[in-house]
This record gives structure tokens, sequence and C-alpha cells, in this order.
């Protein structure tokens, strides 16, 4: 099992107190904390071989270069991409997104059909939604049940010869739902529609594999995996990035360039206009080796642990209610105290110094279904503790009181 103690050493943001209390952190679905080894990769590329890559003889440039593809191979590695080639690094999952939402524009025509999951974050519907309106393409909606699940016998119903394109995420990050992907890929597959899966929240948890998945595209972003903001990545398969246009213009992204006509660079440079975010890319790949190095199936039985033990604990609260109650989900308990706004219960819970997360959690969908305003929503991560599960609802028996 996780040595607990030596883990939480790896966070030194573990060790800051807020508000006079020790920092208990449950916002890991909105971004994880960063272990001193990524830090020191931060460090160490701006201390010793800042430069820009591709294009440079010299030897920072190439320490830089190497140092960044050597990232992109981790990154393959990880997901068990067939090609480096097909590992696209960009500045998050929106980013992602948004170079297959704009690719398709010129791949679909009116009457076309896209389906989307309502568990989806906000960052997967409005790229789909503007792409609808470049296309004249339909926008068509998977429903969820009162247990945030999808709602598979209407996902059968939707598709159709017409399907173009399904979207979900792998695992929702408002109620923790792990979403039967295997299935939504084979069923897009058999009408010949191509899937993208968001797994921005997934990949804290599990490892995907992409060939096994059979699945076209699939991003993520570093900073929820131990990484630093703004970068992230996207899996396209091979044929698909061949045949999807590049997303911006400007330098690495060419071949050759004449004011009558430009030739595109391959795979990958195509989709990585402009300098990217060298150091990010670079710190994302000692992320995930650090992640590796503790195991995914470690960190998922772990979590899976406090997820039952702050599910039982926060239920023993009277008018407490839990949103997202599948038997599939991963460690994010989202509630609500009766007739007490989420808000509220945040701000006292924060002045006890813990961190959790207020508000529709960008999937104002899903609290429209429930017809809430928002939830807390406390998030755990294999760093977190029982102890502080406990201090938890010790804070929210406390403003329970104090606000009914
Ligand atoms: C966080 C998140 C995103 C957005 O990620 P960014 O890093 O902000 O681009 C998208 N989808 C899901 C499910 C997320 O949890």
């Amino acid at each position: 099992m996780l040595d607990l103690q030596k883990i939480r050493e790896d966070f030194p943001i573990l060790t800051r107190e807020v508000n006079g209390k020790p920092l208990v952190y449950f916002d890991n679905a909105a971004t994880s904390q960063t272990p001193q080894v990524v830090i020191d990769a931060i460090v160490d590329y701006y201390s010793n071989y800042n430069a820009n890559i591709h294009r440079g003889v010299h030897t920072l440039s190439q320490e830089a270069t190497d140092a960044y593809e050597m990232a992109r191979k981790k990154v393959q590695k990880h997901f068990n991409a067939t090609h480096t080639h097909e590992i696209i690094l960009t500045s998050g999952t929106t980013h992602s997104i948004n170079i297959i939402a704009t690719g398709f524009t010129s791949l679909l025509s009116e009457g076309d059909e896209i389906i989307v999951s309502a568990l989806e974050h906000h960052s997967n519907i409005v790229p789909w939604q503007m792409l609808c309106e470049r296309t004249g393409a339909i926008l068509k909606v998977i429903p969820m049940n009162e247990d945030g699940e999808l709602v598979m016998d209407v996902y059968d119903q939707l598709l159709s010869n017409s399907t173009k394109l399904v979207f979900t995420n792998h695992i929702s990050n408002a109620l923790g739902t792990i979403n039967p992907i295997e299935e939504i890929i084979e069923k897009a597959h058999n009408v010949g529609a191509a899937v993208l899966i968001d797994g921005a929240q997934a990949c804290p948890h599990v490892k995907p594999d992409v060939q096994a998945l059979d699945v076209d595209f699939y991003v993520a972003s570093a900073h929820k995996l131990c990484g630093p903001t703004g970068v992230g990545m996207l899996y396209g398969k091979e044929e698909w990035l061949n045949k999807l246009p590049p997303y911006q213009g400007g330098g690495e992204m060419i071949e050759q360039v004449t004011f009558e006509k430009t030739t595109y660079a391959g795979l990958p440079h195509k989709f990585e206009a402009g300098t990217p975010n060298i150091c990010g890319g670079i710190a994302f790949g000692v992320a995930l080796d650090y992640m590796n190095s503790i195991g995914f199936d470690n960190i998922a039985a772990y979590e899976n642990e406090l997820l039952e033990y702050g599910t039982q604990k926060l239920l023993e609260i009277e008018g407490l209610k839990i949103y997202g109650t599948s038997k599939n989900k991963t460690s994010v308990i989202s509630f609500n105290l009766d007739n007490i706004h989420p808000y509220d219960v945040g701000t006292i819970v924060d002045k006890l110094g813990i961190a959790v997360r207020t508000g529709h959690h960008c999937a104002q969908p899903i609290m429209d279904f429930y017809k809430i305003p928002g939830t807390v929503r406390a998030s755990f991560s294999f760093y977190n503790t029982k102890e502080e599960i406990d201090a938890l609802v010790e804070s929210v028996k406390k403003a329970k009181m104090m606000l009914s």
C-alpha cells in the first residue's frame, strides 16, 4: 500500500497553514498539487537550459529540444499510443478539444449529428455548439439519471448513420461518475462515427490505454495530474490527425512558406504552431513519471478507500445529500446541506483551513437536472488522509450549526 507519510513529504504545499489551521486540500478535481520533483524540473529548466526548441543548432536549444521530445515520448508511453507523432502537446484539455472541434468544420455538413453527454464540462459543450453553428450540424444529448449515470438506452436510440462524432468525458468532474466509454466507443464505431474522450478528470485516477480503447481522440491536462498548468495533450489516431486541417497558423507548423502557397509540417508539428510551453511539457513528463512510480493501481485502491470512508462519514450528518451516487465513481463527493447555499458552507469550511469547491463546477446542465444552484465538492487525491476527511466532516457539522 501507499506510504502516506513519505508521499505527503513530496508535496511542500501540504505543510502550510490556512487561517491558522493545517491546510486540507480537497479541490483536487480542479487542480492537483505539485510534488517537489516537478518543481525541481521547472527550476532546472530555467536555471540550466532555457532555450527555444527545434530551430537552434546551439547546445542549449538541442538540450531543450531533446528534453521536450523525451516528454512527448513519456506521454506516448503512458497512454500507449502507437506512434509518438500521435501525441500533440497543447495548453490543456480545452485547447485540445478546440483543435478537434475546429478541425471538423470542413468534415461536417448540414444535418450531420454530434452526440454529447449530459455530464459534460462546459469546455466539452461550447466548442460543439460553435461547430454546429458553423456547419448546420445538430447536437444531441445522452441524458443522465438521478444517480448521475448516462442513460445508455437513449444513447442507442440517438445513434444513426447521421452520427459523425460522439463526445463524452471519461469521468465526470462534477459527480465523479465513471462513464462506460468502452461501450460508447464501440457503438459509435458501429455507425461509423468518430469518438473523442475528455480524460481530464480520469487521468489522475486511471491509466488509459488508447489502443485497447480503440478511441479516435483522447485529451487531458497536466495540472490535474501533478503537473503544471498551461500544458496538456491531445492523442489522435494518425489517420484522423492527417485528415484534419491545422488549428493555428504560425511558426513551427510549416514545411515551406511562400506568399503563393504554404505547405504544412507533418505530425505532430502541424498542430503545434508557435513556441510551446517548453518547460511545462518537460515538467508534464516528470509528473507522469512520478505518478507511475506510485502506481495507478495503488492510487485507485487507496482513493476508493477514501471515497467509501468520506461517503459514510458525511452521510451521518443529518440533512446532507450527495449528488452522484453511481456505483462506478471516483473520489469526488458533491453534496449539499438542506436549504443552505453551497457557497456559505464553502466559506465556513475555508475558515477552518479546508479547500473545497462550491458552485456549478463548469457543468451547469447537471445542476439544472437536480434543480440546485450548485454543490459543495470535496475531491480526494492519493496524498489525502482519513484524518483530513474527519476534519472536513467536523467543519461541515459546524457550518450546519451556524447556518441553520
Ligand atoms: C478540468 C476539466 C476540463 C478543462 O480542463 P482545462 O485544463 O481547464 O482545459 C475539461 N473537462 C473536464 C472533465 C475537466 O475536469
